[in-house]
C-alpha cells in the first residue's frame, strides 16, 4: 500500500480559455475540486473534456484564466513539476519494458535510487492487484490489466492530483465496471484528488462525488449525481444525464401542461407555447384503465431488467414513452392500458432546440 503523501490537493480553475488555431475549445471554464474529491467531467465528444485535463497537466498552454493547485498558480510550471499522475484511454505502456519496469519509469526519471524504485513499484503493482504479473510485457496482458499497470505507473510517484482520460472506454462492459469500482476504491484509500473524464453518463454517475457536465467548451452544470438527475438546470443536462421521455407539452406562466397534468418546471423555462417535457421513466405509473386523469396508451414492447421492467408505450399522438415499473406487472404488446404522471417537476426545452 502506498501511503498517501498528505491529503490530496485542491484544484481550482478560474475562467480558463483555450484556443486551437481559431477554434475556442474552452470558453472560460471554472471548477473547484476539494482535496480527495472525485469529480467526473462528462459530455459529448469534442466538448473540451480532454483539453481541461491537458491544460491542468501542463501538456497544453492556456490562453487565459488561472489554474491553482493547492493555491499555487501552475500556469507557468512545466508538466513534470506539477505533481500530477495521468492515465489515458489508449494503452500507453512501453512495449519493450515489463510491467514493473513500466511502473518504475517515472521514479527513474526522478532519479530515485534503484532499490527504492523496485520496492515502490512493487507496492504500486500490489495496490492495483497485479503483484504477480510484474515480469509480463504489455502484449502478454489483457486490456484491463494494461490499464491497471498504467494506473500503478501514474500513482507510483505519489502525485497530488490524478487525471484519468476515458481510461475504461476501450474495455468490455464487465471489465469496465470492475475496474471503475477498483479505481474508486484505490482513489478513496489514497485520498487523491481526481478528475475523471468520460462521455458515459452512467459511468460518471456511478463513480463520482460530483459530476461536471460540459457542453461546447463550458461547464453547463456541476453537482452530485443526485442533483444532476433530479434537478437539471438545463434541457441539455436533463437529456444527457439519465433516460428521459420527450413528451409534447404546453408551457404557460412558468408551468407546463403534459397530457392534462400541470407540472412545475426545473431550471429556467423557455418562452411560452409548445415545448418538449423531459419525463423520467420512473415518473410515469401504470394505472387501471379509466382512472381519472390517466393517459391512454398501447403497449409496444417490454423488457425484463431483473429488479424492474421497462416497457415502451405509444400514446394517442404517436409519442413513444418508456416506463419503469414493477416486475409483477406484465403488460402485453398490443394491450391498451392507462398511464399517469407522478407529478414531479420536469425539464422542458423549446421544440426545435
Ligand atoms: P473531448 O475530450 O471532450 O472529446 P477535446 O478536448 O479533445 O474534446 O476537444 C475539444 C475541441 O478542441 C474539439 O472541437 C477538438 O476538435 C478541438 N481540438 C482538440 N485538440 C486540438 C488540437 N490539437 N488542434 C486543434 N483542435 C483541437
Ligand atoms: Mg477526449
Amino acid at each position: 500500500m502506498i501511503p498517501s503523501p498528505t491529503t490530496g490537493a485542491t484544484v481550482e480553475l478560474s475562467d480558463v480559455v483555450k484556443d486551437y488555431a481559431g477554434h475556442r475549445a474552452l470558453r472560460g471554464v471554472s471548477l473547484s475540486v476539494r482535496p480527495g474529491e472525485f469529480v467526473a467531467l462528462l459530455g459529448p465528444s469534442g466538448c473540451g473534456k480532454t483539453t481541461v485535463l491537458r491544460a491542468l497537466s501542463g501538456l497544453e498552454q492556456v490562453n487565459g484564466g488561472s489554474i491553482l493547485i493547492d493555491g499555487v498558480d501552475v500556469v507557468d510550471v512545466p508538466v513534470n513539476k506539477r505533481d500530477i499522475g495521468m492515465v489515458f484511454q489508449s494503452y500507453s505502456l512501453f512495449p519493450h519494458l515489463t510491467s514493473i519496469e513500466n511502473v518504475e519509469f517515472g521514479l527513474r526519471m526522478r532519479k530515485v535510487p534503484s532499490a527504492d524504485r523496485r520496492s515502490r513499484a512493487a507496492e504500486a503493482l500490489e495496490l492495483v492487484g497485479l503483484g504477480d504479473l510484474a515480469g509480463r510485457y504489455a502484449h502478454q496482458l489483457s486490456g484491463g490489466q494494461q490499464q491497471r499497470i498504467a494506473l500503478a505507473r501514474a500513482l507510483v510517484t505519489r502525485p497530488r492530483v490524478l487525471l484519468l482520460d476515458e481510461p475504461l472506454s476501450a474495455l468490455d462492459a464487465k471489465v469496465r465496471v470492475q475496474l471503475r469500482d477498483e479505481i474508486r476504491r484505490i482513489q478513496t484509500d489514497l485520498g487523491i484528488t481526481t478528475l475523471f473524464v468520460t462521455h458515459d453518463q452512467e459511468e460518471a454517475l456511478a463513480v463520482a462525488d460530483r459530476v461536471a457536465v460540459m457542453r461546447d467548451g463550458n461547464i453547463e452544470q456541476i453537482g452530485t449525481p443526485e442533483e444532476l438527475y433530479t434537478s437539471p438546470t438545463t434541457a441539455f443536462v436533463a437529456a444527457f444525464v439519465g433516460l428521459s421521455n420527450r413528451i409534447p407539452a404546453t408551457l404557460s406562466s412558468g408551468c407546463v401542461t403534459v397530457y392534462g397534468e400541470t407540472l412545475s418546471v426545473l431550471g429556467s423555462p423557455p418562452v411560452n407555447g409548445p415545448v418538449l417535457a423531459f419525463v423520467r421513466p420512473e415518473d410515469l405509473l401504470l394505472v387501471g384503465n379509466g382512472t381519472e386523469g390517466s393517459i391512454p396508451a398501447v403497449v409496444v414492447a417490454t423488457s425484463f431488467l431483473g429488479s424492474l421492467r421497462r416497457t415502451q408505450f405509444r400514446l394517442a399522438d404517436d409519442t413513444l414513452v418508456s416506463v419503469q415499473h414493477d416486475v409483477s406487472e406484465h403488460p402485453q404488446p398490443g394491450e391498451s392500458v392507462a398511464l399517469r404522471l407522478r407529478g414531479n417537476a420536469v425539464s422542458v426545452s423549446a421544440i426545435d432546440a
